[in-house]
């Protein structure tokens, strides 16, 4: 179903909501997260192969909360919802979380 202009603002706000932060844009190495405080932090995504050969992705974000966070959550949903959208949801399968 094809979505209106106005649902995907509405789509947009909910998320910035449900994240509280103020926008999110996708940068050159990862995304811009803006938050409510009007900070802006960098999300990034670092690559690395593990013990056994497998690959997986580890989340940086450069607030000063140094764990997860929430602008990291909503990087990370933010792709997620990218990779359905473009119908590219097969790299996800080896999307391993570590934190
Ligand atoms: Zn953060």
């Amino acid at each position: 179903m094809e979505k209106t202009e106005s649902q995907e603002t509405t789509d947009r706000a909910k998320f910035m909501a449900r994240y509280k932060i103020r926008d999110i844009v996708e940068a050159d190495d990862g995304w811009e997260v803006l938050s409510t405080s009007g900070k802006t932090y960098t999300v990034t995504t670092k690559t690395c192969i593990g013990e056994m050969g497998s690959m997986f992705f580890t989340w940086q974000c450069d607030c000063p909360a140094r764990k997860r966070c929430r602008h990291i959550d909503a990087a990370e949903q933010y792709r997620y919802l990218h990779s359905v959208a473009n119908g590219d949801i097969e790299d996800l399968d080896m999307l391993e979380m570590i934190h």
